[in-house]
């Protein structure tokens, strides 16, 4: 992720969670569709981009022209609608110009020398951008490339459409499962992410990015002294920092820290069972968990008098989704640190922070997801932003 003059970071300077959308699939006023975008020190990588996500990113401080890889955990609507909108707008996209005027994006050169926008998903998300991109006239000025994560049932090759690729279109692979999982679908120097599937009414996968372990804390005071003592210029200092080992003039041999484990965010998409996904998520520094529906008596007026924590339960299930309590249970598996909520019902406000029934709302939710799981809960809001922190160094 540096750029091509600067020196490779050792460690990313700060992790953050921005919910661009929190809603399931009808969105309100206060929830819009699902999206959120993670921060990896300057970098922005969007998961999911419902429709009006870039609406929310201007509402936001996230940056348009940050974004660096999309991934889409699957092609319902409520998840995609945003991300030709989106596209348009970072890659200088547009409707061409009149006949006998030049456009000169279609003059481009060789894209194969620009980094692409990176985006990854299931089958039919290239044939999807493809088809919408093709439809609406809309030219890109800048290159982007879809990678696929094959599911065992998919076929291994072919783009799912006829439809040949744009200019700016890059060849993208097509990852086939391995052993249950996609390991490793990305890596680089400070992170990597890997994907599983996990259980929706449709094909949905679920991501999981690691950070490499980090620099442990340094004390100068174990360190300074050799080095001036034997005239070891201070430099030395940001290779102990890395946990190496120097042997200084003297014999002196001096140990870095040793590294530490880096953080872990696992973002789900929907799903009524994410378990071929627990191994990857296993004490995840975060976990990100649909809750879309909740049986709340007593506190959502809308309650139905007929139906049960069973009932409600049953037909979440049925429709792919969960509730706070599977969502949960799932956190409790897998030993997360925290679990964060979202894609709620349209019937669950998302203005909390400032209105009292949707406090008792959403604080009811919580509860329920709390019968289950003992770590720290947090509905998400539409614009909330999180940092994630290094774990203490006595944890
Ligand atoms: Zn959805
Ligand atoms: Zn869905």
């Amino acid at each position: 992720m540096a750029g091509k003059n600067k020196v490779t970071p050792t460690a990313l300077s700060s992790i953050n969670i921005t919910f661009l959308g929190t809603a399931s699939a009808q969105p309100s006023s206060t929830r819009n569709h699902s999206s959120l975008a993670l921060r990896l020190g300057g970098d922005v990588w969007l998961f999911d981009c419902g429709e009006a996500t870039q609406h929310q990113i201007q509402r936001s401080g996230v940056k348009m022209g940050r974004i660096k890889k999309i991934f889409i955990t699957h092609t319902h609507g409520d998840h995609i609608f945003g991300l030709l909108p989106l596209m348009a707008s970072i890659m200088n996209g547009a409707g061409g110009t009149v006949e006998g005027l030049e456009d000169e994006r279609n003059h481009a050169t060789d894209y194969r020398e620009v980094s692409p926008l990176e985006i990854y998903g299931p089958l039919g998300t290239r044939a999807y951008i493809r088809s919408g991109l093709t439809y609406t006239h809309t030219i890109l000025g800048a290159p982007y490339v879809v990678h696929e994560l094959r599911f065992p049932i998919d076929p291994a090759v072919g783009d799912y459409t006829e439809m040949l690729s744009l200019a700016t279109e890059l060849a993208g692979q097509n990852i086939p499962e391995d052993n249950g999982i996609w390991p490793n679908i990305y890596q680089d120097s400070l992170v990597s992410v890997s994907a599983a599937p996990i259980l929706h009414s449709v094909p949905c996968v679920g991501y999981v990015v690691t950070e490499k372990p980090v620099p442990g804390k340094m004390d100068p005071k174990q360190y300074v002294p050799h080095i001036k003592r034997t005239n070891t210029p201070m430099a030395v200092m940001s290779r102990l920092q890395q946990g190496e080992t120097v042997t200084l003039s003297d014999g002196t041999v001096l140990h870095g820290p040793s590294r530490r484990p880096g953080r872990k965010i696992a973002i789900l998409g929907d799903t009524y069972d994410p378990s071929p996904l627990a191994k990857l998520a296993a004490n995840a520094d975060i976990l990100i968990h649909e809750a879309t529906n909740a049986h709340l008596p007593g506190v959502d007026s809308d309650t139905k008098p007929e139906d049960s924590y069973e009932t409600v339960e049953i037909r979440a299930k049925s429709r792919g989704h969960s509730t706070p309590q599977m969502a949960g249970a799932f956190a409790n598996r897998v030993g997360a640190c925290r679990l964060l909520l979202n894609h709620f019902s349209a019937r669950y406000p998302g203005n909390d922070d400032v209105d009292e029934e949707a406090r008792r709302m959403m604080g009811a939710i919580k509860a329920l997801a709390a019968e289950e799981f003992r770590g720290e809960i947090i509905c998400a809001r539409d614009l909330m932003s999180i940092e994630v922190q290094l774990r203490a160094l006595s944890d």
